[in-house]
C-alpha cells in the first residue's frame, strides 16, 4: 500500500488545495496520475465554482504583529483605524456608523450560515474589513465564513488567544491588509472507471480539496489516499457491479448545503442506477476509532455490522458531513467511513493549519484500510440490492445432507472432538471431523428435530435445527452452521431469529441454546447474545487419561 506515499505529497509536496488554488491543479494531475497508473480509464467531469486567492495578508499596530489568516473568500482591504467591536445580536444598531471601518465580534457564531449572513449585512453598512474569532484557542478556522457574494468586504480569523492580545490593545490604531481575488473557474470530480457485469452501480468517493491554508491530512488526504488504494485493491477482484471511484472537487466551499462535488456527481449521474455511495472523510488521527455511518438501508447496515464488529468499527446510523449527504437525500443506500466526532474534533482542529501530518496515525490508517477494503470487498460480492426476506428459508430435505456434512466438516473445528485429538490422538480410528458429523447427523435425522437450510441463490448458505418441549414449553436450538463464504454476512442472526419465531408460534415460552465458552465459540456466543439470549449457567467437561 502507498498510503503513505500519497499522503506525503498531497499534504506536504503540494499543501493547501481549495478551489482556484494551485495546489486543487496539483492535487487533481496527482490522482488523475495514480488512476491510470494503477491501469483505469479516467474520466474527469468539470463544474463551475466560486474560486478564490489570496497574496500578501497581516493585521498589526505598531508594536505587534497578529497571528491571522484570511478567510475563505475574502476581499482584498487595506485600512487603518480603530477597532469597532461588533455585537451580532444588535447588528442593525451599527446602521450608518460602519463606513470603512475595521470591524471586529467576539462572540462565536456556530453556524456558518449565520456568520455568511452577519458579514454580509456588515458589508451593506458600508465596513471595509471584519476580525472574526475562531473557535480554537491556539489556531483558527479558515473557512469559518466562507461568503463567495462579498463584493468589498475583507475577512481576517484570530485564534481566541489573539483575540485576547487584541483586547489589550483595543484603544490601539490598527492597520489590516489582505489581497484576496475571488473568480470563477472550473473545478473537477476525477473518476476511475471500473467495468462490472452489469450497469448497477456503486460510487465510492473521497474529496480532495481542503479549506485555505491547511495541509488538510485528516480532512481529507487521509480520504483520498485510502481511496486510490482500494480501487488498487479491487482492480481485479472481480466485482460483478460497476463502480466508479471518484475524488470529488469543491467539497469544502459547501454553499449549497452539500459538498460540492458530491452534489455536481449526483446531478450528473442520478438517472443512472446507483445502489449505493461509499464516503471517506477525516479519517486516521491519533484518537477516536473509525465508525462507518449508514444511511437507507438497515440490510446493508445489518451486514457491515456483522463484518465489521469483530474489529471495533461499529456501524451506526446516518450521521451528515460530507459528499454522501445527497445521495441520502435522495434516498441511495450511503456509508461514511470517518473518525471524525465529538471526541476527536476536541483535540484536532479541523480546518485549521493544525491539520497537518503531525496529527496522522500512520498504523493507524494502513490498519484500518486493509479492515475498510475487506469489508467493502465482502459487501460487493453479494447481493446488495437484496432484502433479506429473500434469502429462501426452508424445511431441509435427506438430499441436502451431503451439503451440510460439508459445512460441519469444514467450520467445526471449535468443538470438543477436535480438542479431543488434538490432546489424545485419533480416537476410535476415525479423525474429528468424522465423529463431529455422526453426531450432527444422529441429531438431525431424529424425528423430533426440526431443520432447516438457507439459501442463497439456491444454494445452501447455512443450515439450523431445533427441538421442542411441548410439557415445559422450552424450545432448544440445536446444530447450526454457515458456510465459511458466507459468514460476516448475518446468516447466522437471520435462522436463529427464524427459529426463535417457530418456536413462538408452537407455544414456547422460553428458548434455550448450549455453547462452548471457548475462543472458538465467540461468534457463536455474539450471535445468540445478539439474538437476546442471556448467560445462564455455565458448566464443564473434564478429562483425564486413563
Ligand atoms: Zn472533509
Amino acid at each position: 500500500m502507498e498510503l503513505k506515499k500519497h499522503l506525503d505529497i498531497l499534504c506536504n509536496k503540494i499543501g493547501e488545495r481549495h478551489l482556484g488554488s494551485k495546489g486543487e491543479k496539483e492535487a487533481q494531475n496527482y490522482i488523475e496520475e495514480q488512476f491510470k497508473e494503477i491501469g483505469y480509464e479516467v474520466v474527469k467531469e468539470n463544474f463551475t465554482a466560486p474560486s478564490w486567492n489570496y497574496g500578501k495578508y497581516f493585521l498589526k499596530t505598531e508594536d505587534i504583529d497578529f497571528p491571522c489568516f484570511p478567510c475563505f473568500y475574502s476581499n482584498s482591504c487595506d485600512i487603518k483605524g480603530q477597532l469597532v467591536i461588533i455585537n451580532p445580536k444588535y447588528i442593525e444598531n451599527y446602521k450608518g456608523e460602519l463606513k470603512d471601518k475595521i470591524c471586529i465580534i467576539f462572540e462565536e457564531i456556530g453556524d456558518v450560515n449565520q456568520a455568511n449572513k452577519i458579514a454580509k449585512i456588515l458589508e451593506d453598512y458600508g465596513a471595509g474589513a471584519l476580525i472574526i474569532v475562531s473557535p480554537y484557542e491556539n489556531t483558527y478556522s479558515t473557512k469559518i465564513v466562507r461568503n463567495p457574494y462579498l463584493k468589498k468586504l475583507g475577512v481576517m480569523t484570530v485564534s481566541k488567544n489573539t483575540a485576547r492580545e487584541i483586547i489589550k490593545n483595543i484603544k490601539n490604531v490598527f492597520h489590516i491588509k489582505i489581497e484576496g481575488k475571488n473568480f470563477v473557474s472550473k473545478s473537477y470530480n476525477i473518476i476511475a472507471k471500473y467495468k462490472g457485469k452489469t450497469d448497477k452501480k456503486i460510487v465510492i468517493g473521497a474529496h480532495y480539496d481542503t479549506s485555505p491554508g491547511c495541509a488538510g491530512a485528516w480532512d481529507n488526504a487521509t480520504g483520498v489516499s485510502i481511496l486510490i488504494e482500494l480501487a488498487r485493491y479491487l482492480k481485479d477482484k472481480n466485482i460483478k457491479y460497476s463502480i466508479d471511484f471518484v475524488a470529488f472537487g469543491g467539497e469544502e466551499y459547501g454553499g449549497l448545503g452539500y459538498g460540492m462535488g458530491g452534489y455536481k456527481y449526483f446531478k450528473m449521474h442520478k438517472e443512472e442506477n446507483i445502489l449505493l455511495m461509499v464516503c471517506f472523510d477525516s479519517i486516521g488521527v491519533y484518537l477516536g476509532e473509525v465508525s462507518c455511518y449508514v444511511g437507507k438501508s438497515n440490510y446493508i447496515k445489518g451486514i457491515l455490522n456483522d463484518i465489521l464488529c469483530k474489529f471495533n468499527v461499529d456501524a451506526k446510523d446516518y450521521k451528515m458531513g460530507s459528499d454522501n449527504n445527497i445521495f441520502n437525500d435522495n434516498g441511495i443506500p450511503n456509508i461514511w467511513f470517518t473518525d471524525w466526532d465529538e471526541k476527536t474534533s476536541k483535540y484536532y482542529y479541523i480546518h485549521s493549519p493544525f491539520d497537518n501530518l503531525d496529527i496522522i496515525d500512520i498504523e493507524k490508517i494502513n490498519g484500518i484500510s486493509k479492515i475498510i477494503f475487506d469489508a467493502l470487498e465482502k459487501l460487493l460480492k453479494i447481493e446488495i440490492e437484496r432484502k433479506k426476506q429473500e434469502l429462501e428459508f426452508v424445511r431441509m430435505r435427506k438430499e441436502d445432507l451431503k451439503e451440510i456434512e460439508k459445512i460441519v466438516k469444514k467450520i467445526w473445528t471449535m468443538g470438543v472432538d477436535k480438542l479431543r485429538e488434538e490432546t489424545y490422538g485419533l480416537i476410535g480410528n476415525k479423525s474429528w471431523d468424522e465423529w463431529v458429523w455422526k453426531s450432527v447427523k444422529e441429531y438431525l435425522k431424529d424425528r423430533n428435530t426440526k431443520k432447516f437450510v438457507t439459501k442463497i441463490n439456491g444454494k445452501i448458505a447455512g443450515f439450523c435445527s431445533y427441538r421442542i418441549d411441548r410439557i415445559k414449553k422450552i424450545g432448544t436450538v440445536g446444530y447450526n452452521g454457515v458456510l465459511p463464504e458466507y459468514s460476516g454476512m448475518g446468516i447466522g442472526t437471520f435462522q436463529i431469529n427464524k427459529i426463535l419465531e417457530l418456536m413462538k408460534k408452537e407455544g414456547m415460552e422460553i428458548a434455550e441454546v448450549l455453547t462452548g465458552l471457548n475462543e472458538g465459540h465467540t461468534p457463536a456466543r455474539r450471535m445468540y447474545e445478539k439474538a437476546g439470549f442471556k448467560e445462564f449457567f455455565k458448566s464443564v467437561l473434564y478429562t483425564k487419561k486413563l
